[in-house]
């Protein structure tokens, strides 16, 4: 048999159901392979050996009991540190949680776990899920396996990166602005964000609640599509979790069939700023879908862009009353506490030595933005731009049953290249923004490797709300068609590490 962490989800939990390897020995490999390799890349921040073994061991005797196995019990995942895991220390990448314990599970978590999926530890992460980079982890900066100077993507690179270097055959990540996508667009590998409320935000430490939303992460589309169905679903704890039953994604993972169906291309994606291999890559991949049977139409969408504008005041203006609830009274870090200084001080001298540079920059801007004097011009300038772009959607979406982009406008860029220009760094976002401020389903697939750098580029496939199925549709038909005539996936392309 094929080395354990080179199999794909499906594949490990059906060599698990068959008797053919113990959930135990799938672990193990998973583990030594972290410990042989992450410090090279440091995808993780916390390793969770005895939990993981554990639940492994549970799966072996469910099975030994003759118990059903579901469809991914014994796979390992990682879980991006985001997710309140109960007991298991929990950063989102700042300083300022380090030493936290959470008393309770996410349901992300407790959907795992019932789905009998080992959680190996925790992912590293852009500080608070604000970045493209992983470069603001408090923890330091994650690295591409493709190419160990450059970034992994963010926020969710530490998620990206274990998939993509075969330490995890799955993980979970959070997109707010593209935090999934765009990790999985520069690491060759599949990211999906559902429909927002598709899953359930309870646990989730918040950025931005009204665009944050968790998604898989996997190599291929099958399996991303059999994490989405075991994480998504109604939840009574979450007040935005819709109440209708999932779409049908391992299906339509498995129908990969693009017959028929109207693709619009964004107009307005391309050009300038843009990658000349990227837009290769993408046009090849419309060329790819047309002769697959789709039928290709220009689109435009006027308002996308000022989505990034946009999502510059919005999240800020969210994020700054979320985080106030990191005050060192609550959770983690206390800093100068010294018996004389007041309340006050003592938070005010925490958020100081707690928070990151990009995270106090966020603050500051969402609270002049929300600042009396000033919401009209910038939060609800920013709320009615976002209603457009819903617009846009709804229009293109009256003439075509999916659009498509580019998911990233340039393949992985260098460690430290964007680290001081927020701007260049919130460029990365430009494609994959305009989904979360509508709320509609997207997927990143891999569609080729650009030619300046042999790097991986991804294809952005953008459907309706609560039509996720489609882009596990189109994203399965691009990455058969990729394996049929390169006999495998992009993702086997990359570097042994
Ligand atoms: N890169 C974007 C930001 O910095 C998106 C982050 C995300 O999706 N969590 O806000």
């Amino acid at each position: 048999m094929t080395e354990l962490t080179r199999l794909s989800a499906v594949q490990t939990a059906a060599a698990i159901a068959g008797g053919e390897v113990s959930a135990v020995e799938v672990t193990r490999a998973h583990l030594d392979r972290i410990a042989a390799v992450d410090d090279k890349l440091h995808a993780f921040l916390h390793v969770d050996t005895e939990g993981a073994m554990t639940a492994a061991r549970s799966v072996d005797e469910a099975r030994a009991a003759g118990d059903p196995l579901g469809p991914l019990a014994g796979v390992p995942l990682a879980l991006k540190d985001v997710f309140t895991q109960q007991n298991v220390p929990t950063t989102c990448g700042s300083k300022i949680l380090e030493g936290w314990r959470p008393p309770y599970d996410a349901t992300v978590v407790r959907r795992l776990r019932a789905a009998s999926v080992v959680i190996l530890g925790k992912t590293n992460m852009d500080e608070f899920a604000m970045g493209s980079s992983t470069e603001n982890s408090a923890f330091g900066p994650t690295r591409n396996p493709w190419d160990l100077e450059r970034v992994p993507g963010g926020s969710s690179g530490g998620s990206s990166a274990s998939v993509a270097s075969y330490l995890a055959p799955l993980a979970i990540g959070t997109d707010t602005g593209g935090s999934i996508r765009q990790p999985a667009a520069v690491t060759g590998i599949v990211g999906v964000k559902p429909t927002y409320g598709g899953v359930s935000r309870y646990g989730l430490i918040a950025f931005s609640s009204s665009l944050d939303q968790a998604g898989p992460l996997a190599r291929t589309v099958l399996d991303a599509a059999l994490l989405h169905e075991a994480i998504a679903g109604h939840d009574p704890l979450d007040s935005t979790s819709i109440d209708t039953p999932v779409p049908p994604v391992v299906a339509a993972a498995r129908q990969a069939d693009v017959r028929g169906m109207r693709v619009g291309v964004v107009k307005e994606f391309g050009g300038e700023g843009y990658q000349p291999g990227v837009e290769a890559r993408f046009l090849d991949a419309v060329n790819r879908l047309a002769e697959l049977g789709a039928e290709i139409v220009e689109v435009s969408c006027p308002s996308f862009g000022y989505a990034l504008p946009a999502y510059y005041l919005i999240a800020p203006s969210e994020c700054s009353s979320n985080l106030a609830r990191f005050d060192g009274m609550r959770y983690g870090l206390r800093v100068g506490d010294d018996g004389t200084a007041s309340v006050a001080e003592v938070m005010a001298r925490t958020r100081a030595a707690g928070f990151g540079a990009e995270v106090k920059r966020r603050i500051m801007l969402g609270t002049y933005a929300l600042s009396s004097g000033y919401y009209d011009a910038y939060y609800g300038q920013a709320q009615k731009v976002r209603t457009l772009i819903s617009r846009d959607f709804d229009a293109a979406f009256g003439t075509v049953d999916v659009l498509v982009s580019p998911t990233t406008p340039t393949s992985a860029f260098k460690i430290g290249e964007r680290a001081d220009d927020p701007m260049a760094m919130y460029l990365a976002d430009l494609c994959t923004i305009p989904s979360n401020l509508a709320g509609n389903a997207a997927l990143s697939v891999p569609c080729g490797l650009a030619d300046e750098d042999g790097l991986p580029v991804g294809l952005q496939v953008m459907a309706p709300t609560l039509a996720d199925d489609r882009v596990y549709r189109v994203g399965a038909a691009i990455e058969a068609d990729y394996r049929d005539r390169h006999g495998h996936l992009l993702i086997e392309e990359a570097p042994a590490l």
